[in-house]
């Protein structure tokens, strides 16, 4: 799996750090990576919006979520969703809403 190295920060751009930034596209690459990678730290990283959680790893590897991106069941009925690690609150609230879903917690500017 290729991987680039990249300087990371969390959400308040603090602190950057440099890792190996790999892009697993299936629960396949992703466990290979974890396998293989173990010796040096392996991290997940979503969106990199936390405040304090940075996802970095300083020197490791760090595997992005972003294409695993798929909502793989929906139960319109129960409200309850199958889906891939990488899939944003904005997929499941376009997805949700139409059946009258909203996600119980979502991201609010602080006071
Ligand atoms: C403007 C703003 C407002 C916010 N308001 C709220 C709010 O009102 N309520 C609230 O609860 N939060 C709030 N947050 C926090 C925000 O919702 C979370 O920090 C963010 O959703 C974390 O998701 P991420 O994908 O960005 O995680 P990242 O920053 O990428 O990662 C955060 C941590 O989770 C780990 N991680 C990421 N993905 C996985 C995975 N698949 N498996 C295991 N570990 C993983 C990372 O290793 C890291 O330790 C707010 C953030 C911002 C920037």
């Amino acid at each position: 799996m290729s991987s680039r190295a990249v300087k990371l920060t969390g959400w308040g751009r603090i602190s950057p750090s440099w890792a190996e930034l790999t892009e697993p596209a299936s629960a396949a690459d992703a466990a290979a990576l974890l396998r293989d990678g173990a010796a040096r730290g392996v991290i997940a990283r979503g969106l990199g919006r936390s405040y304090n959680d940075a996802a970095q790893c300083d020197g490791g590897v760090v595997a992005s979520t972003a294409r695993l991106n798929r909502i793989i069941e929906l139960d319109a009925a129960g409200g309850r969703v199958t889906c891939q690690a990488g899939v944003s609150l904005e997929q499941l609230m376009v997805a949700g809403l139409p059946a009258g879903w909203f996600v119980p917690v979502s991201p609010a500017p602080g006071r």
